[in-house]
């Protein structure tokens, strides 16, 4: 098979393609040969060393293909079967080895980039939304960048909910974009970010932040709540939170303060089929729609790095083989 290989911690430039023997399965596996992979902000944190992982590793956690061997324990899952995971290592290659608890059935009407890209980033919005703060019909909450993968579909899941969406974004085409997606108010990131949530809520707050962007965000996130407002502080793209005093919690308004991760909210398989079939549900009946918003082929995979890197994409990012 063709694959991405990380050999040594660093930049984009350190994913190589190289040709390695196709994945063995064990009997709780099947094996898929890849027809589109999901580029996440994630995959950059295990190759730049940020996130620890053994090396040499083929990075990346989601895609979508066709099954083509099943282990020998496995039943209700055929060859030929059009499936999709957002949790299984080494991804960024034509063939994988997933295990088959984390499979999940690909509905007809899905498009190939949008399956291969939708369950990591939808079951994120869908976790967070539903799971960790769940705002009620006309409240105020604030979403950092909101014309990324998760910010777009965060923003139309709670839009359909009746929530009022106020987002961050970086360009006024990423602001476009988020509008599209139904944000009501959409600011630039600057040192006023918290007065003008403040302004738009009339002095009270938001009652959460959605916060993927990390150290850039985070003190303006934890001043543009409300009392008892919640910080869902679920990524790092702009690098880690610094370490923080609780006590500080308590002073700006009895916040609540969580650093969730998808694994953790897809624990078992009816979890991870409630949360993945909910997403694909809202894909085939129009209410969600997935903005791809580039397509490399597998040898640019250092190119879809630096771009995502960069703030260059918007929405999802898929890899053909
Ligand atoms: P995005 O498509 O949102 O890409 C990251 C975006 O962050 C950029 O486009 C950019 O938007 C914004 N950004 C702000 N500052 C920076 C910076 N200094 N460098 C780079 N980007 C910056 O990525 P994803 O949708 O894949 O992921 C969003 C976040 O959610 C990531 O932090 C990711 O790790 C996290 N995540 C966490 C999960 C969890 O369960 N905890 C699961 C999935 C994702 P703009 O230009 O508008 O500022």
């Amino acid at each position: 098979m063709r694959a991405i290989q990380v050999s040594r911690h660093g930049g984009p430039e350190v994913l190589e393609i190289v040709e390695l023997p196709d994945p063995t399965i064990g009997p709780d596996q099947v094996r898929v040969a890849v027809d589109a992979i999901g580029v996440n902000f994630i995959d950059t944190y295990f190759r730049s060393g940020a996130y620890p992982r053994e090396l040499p590793f083929i990075p990346g956690s989601e895609g979508t293909g066709l099954v083509d061997e099943i282990g020998s324990n496995i039943t209700g899952i055929s060859v030929g079967d059009r499936v999709a995971w957002a949790n299984a290592e080494g991804s960024y290659a034509t063939k994988v080895a997933v295990d088959a608890d984390k499979i999940v059935p690909v509905p007809e009407g899905v498009e190939v980039p949008v399956a291969a890209s939708a369950l990591l980033q939808g079951m994120t919005a869908h976790y967070l939304l539903n799971s960790v703060y769940r705002p009620q019909q006309g409240e105020s909450i604030l979403v950092h960048a909101g014309a990324g993968g998760v910010g777009l579909i965060l923003t139309q899941i709670a839009v359909a909910h009746g929530i009022r969406v106020i987002t961050t974004v970086s360009t006024d085409e990423k602001e476009a974009l988020s509008r599209a997606a139904g944000a009501a108010e959409v600011l630039r990131y600057g040192d006023d970010l918290a007065e003008q949530v403040r302004a738009l809520t009339d002095g009270e707050g938001v009652s959460a932040v959605y916060d993927g962007v990390g150290a850039a965000t985070f003190e303006a996130s934890l001043a543009s709540l409300r009392i008892r407002g919640t910080l869902a502080l679920f990524g790092a793209s702009s690098g880690k939170v610094p370490p923080f005093d609780p006590q500080r919690l308590n002073q700006a308004g009895s916040l609540f303060l969580t650093r969730p991760t998808l694994v953790h909210y897809t624990r078992d398989r009816s979890e991870l089929l409630w949360r993945a079939g909910e997403v694909f549900a809202a894909i085939v009946d129009g209410s969600l729609r997935i903005r791809v918003g580039a397509q490399y082929a597998l040898t640019e995979a250092t190119r879809a790095h630096t771009d995502l890197e960069a703030r260059a994409t918007s929405g999802s990012i898929v890899l053909r083989p």
